[in-house]
């Protein structure tokens, strides 16, 4: 019988499939359960309208059989089937649809490599792991039943054959194990049951396996048990999708079970969001909060995304771009009958429907936040300490593209409040003669605490927010403001306060100004400036930084590239109303040697107390030493 040949692209496609450059051969029975799963679909949809079918959803099925003597697994359908015409038009083409024309713009290797990634090409990749396949079908209607045989690239045939069933039976006989390629697995049951569950488990037809067992034989003693092998067949599916159905009706251990076995989680998820939206585009998702951020999140390790499913088949297990970047702790499944099967990561990207679903998502989640934040304050907070910094991060990056839709959402700790606060609560309790939202910055609350530009701020009763997070003085910073008031440093900048301080601290400045110059000319370079403090009241000195890099920033620059030239500007401010003040006033004029030891002691204080490296250590040590002896 003359073997009819494949058409001649279908040829060359093939041949690359074949000699598999696609690497995730496994797809095949993805590939192949979604077709008969069509197939199915098609038949019973028919039978809404035609009596004659005589077949009720639950009639359909999906059969697969592995026979390890005669190396084959067939997956039998009993869906529509398909008729002589069917098979040559529907197998004998390879990837008839987009990929086809496609195809025709790319003209080297290295592009038909990029086809099959970003089309796959169905039935056939069944080709990667067999070296023969048998198609036995009886369309619905037909009397007639044929078989398609083809062992790959030299073409098919197709010929007539009994089957008493409607319905299809793909058999792969499956390649022979080389040294790379241990085909074999595709043998193996566990391994099927695996694919199945990865792959196919919302398919919404039973996918029924023969599986061998273990139970204990009748009859023998509990204490010397013996075993038993026998067979049973098995639905390998748990088909019905979570997220198909309505969220009044899951219960919350469904929904907690559900994520802890999808996501290898132990924690339960702290929140649960549902979407289901119908329009320009169709889509359901069940995504969660972790309950607890998962051991790498903070690693290069953690791979963010969502499963991403087309009625239930899985096409993508971390999808990226469905989420922004300050989302990527979210887990959860999309699922779009609106998405083509074989769709590569590439491809998705520029995928229109793909983006609108993204957006609605980034939209759903941020207001099931909002919702948290006032409804669960707890809750909120819980949340906070989990993946709070991952807004913050959100806040700042994209040179503050999401600023405005995040600043609400966004935590922080306080003077004067016990736990942690929003924007808008601090600007609410913002006295009426208070303009800025002050804010400094250090290690640890403690440090925060403890530092002397504080003092003023504390005894005017005006509050403070602490940033303890490298990234928080980014994120004023990047917003500039919040509800038209000025986020301001206490340690950085001037606190404008409208009292008489100002005028002292010009007065003061006149009057210590031989003492002043005399520290900066000690100092030289180390410092900018040496200036009478307006924000110290029992401290002796403190470090600010000039306009700005802040310190905290330095740290952080430091910390990622530890010679990096970026360094705030070191201004030193002295009390000059301080007892210390004035010994270095007395010295200055009878002991100028002591009084430069002074001044460097100052300077040396005031750098540990903002939180920053001596330059050298053992001479700070020497230099206290020389002042005791
Ligand atoms: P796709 O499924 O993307 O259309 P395939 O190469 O997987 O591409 O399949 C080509 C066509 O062959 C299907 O569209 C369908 O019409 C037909 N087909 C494949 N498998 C079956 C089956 N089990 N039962 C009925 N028709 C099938």
């Amino acid at each position: 019988m003359a073997k009819k040949q494949f058409k001649a692209e279908s040829k060359r496609l093939l041949d690359l499939m074949i000699n598999s450059i696609y690497t995730h051969k496994e797809i095949f029975l993805r590939e192949l359960i979604s077709n008969a799963s069509d197939a199915c679909d098609k038949l019973c949809y028919r039978a809404l309208t035609d009596d004659q079918v005589g077949m009720q959803r639950e009639d359909f099925k999906i059969e697969l059989t592995i026979d390890k003597d005669a190396r084959t697994l067939t997956v039998a359908d009993n869906g529509i089937g398909m008729d002589k015409e069917d098979l040559e038009n529907n197998l004998g083409v390879i990837a008839s649809s987009g990929s086809f024309q496609f195809k025709q713009e790319a003209d080297q290797a290295a592009a038909d490599v990029d086809v099959i990634g970003q089309f796959g090409v169905g039935f056939y990749s069944a080709f990667m792991v067999a070296d023969q396949i048998t198609v036995t079908t009886k369309k619905y209607g037909c009397d007639q039943a044929y078989q398609w045989k083809s062992s790959g690239v030299d073409g098919y045939t197709v010929t007539e054959c009994d089957k008493d069933t409607v319905g299809t039976q793909i058999v792969l006989h499956i390649k022979p194990d080389t040294d790379e390629e241990h085909y074999g697995e595709f043998l193996e049951s566990w391994r099927i049951q695996e694919l199945v569950r990865k792959y196919s488990d919302y398919i919404r037809y039973p996918i029924r396996m023969e599986v061998s067992k273990t139970r204990q034989k009748e009859g023998s003693p509990a204490d010397k048990p013996e075993y038993e092998t026998y067979t049973e067949v098995e639905t390998l599916n748990s088909r019905v999708p979570l997220w198909q159905r309505k969220k009044s009706e899951v219960t919350k251990e469904e929904y907690d079970k559900f994520y802890r076995d999808k996501f290898q989680d132990y924690a339960a998820p702290q929140t649960v969001i549902t979407a289901s939206v119908e329009g320009a585009v169709t889509y359901k998702a069940l995504l969660f909060v972790p309950g607890a951020p998962p051991f790498n999140f903070y690693t290069k390790d953690y791979e963010p995304g969502l499963q991403l499913y087309s009625n239930g088949v899985l096409i993508m297990d971390k999808c990226a771009d469905l989420l922004p970047e300050y989302l990527r702790f979210i887990r959860g499944v999309v699922d779009s009958p609106d998405l083509s099967l074989n769709i590569s990561r590439e491809l998705l990207q520029h995928d229109r429907q793909l983006q609108v679903i993204a957006s609605s998502l980034e939209k759903k989640v941020r207001s099931e936040l909002e919702k948290l934040l006032k409804d669960d304050r707890a809750g909120y907070e819980t949340f906070w300490k989990n993946f709070g910094r991952q807004l913050k991060y959100g806040a700042v990056s994209d040179y503050g593209a999401n600023k405005d839709k995040l600043q609400d959402l966004l935590l922080f700790h306080s003077s004067t409040q016990e736990g942690l606060t929003t924007l808008g609560e601090y600007v609410d309790r913002m006295p009426e003669d208070q303009k800025l939202i002050y804010y400094a910055a250090g290690d640890s609350l403690t440090a925060v605490d403890q530092l002397p530009q504080t003092e003023l701020l504390k005894q005017k009763g005006f509050e403070m927010l602490y940033f303890t997070d490298e990234v928080d003085e980014f994120v004023a910073q990047m917003l500039g403001q919040y509800k038209e008031k000025a986020f301001r440093s206490v340690v950085n900048g001037e606190l404008e306060l409208e009292d008489e301080t100002e005028e002292k601290t010009e007065e003061a400045e006149d009057a210590h100004k031989a003492a002043l110059h005399f520290v900066k000319e000690t100092l030289g370079d180390k410092v900018k400036e040496v200036r009478s403090s307006k924000k110290l009241l029992s401290h002796p000195v403190c470090l600010t930084a000039g306009e700005g890099l802040s310190f905290e920033m330095e740290k952080y620059f430091q910390a990622m590239q530890p010679d990096s030239p970026i360094k705030a500007d070191r201004i030193l401010e002295l009390n000059t109303s301080h007892p210390a003040f004035a010994a270095l006033e007395k010295a200055v004029t009878e002991d100028p040697e002591k009084a430069k030891k002074y001044a460097r002691l100052f300077y040396d204080q005031a750098v540990l107390i903002a939180g920053l490296p001596l330059e050298d250590p053992s001479a700070y040590a020497d230099l206290v030493c020389s002042l005791m002896e």
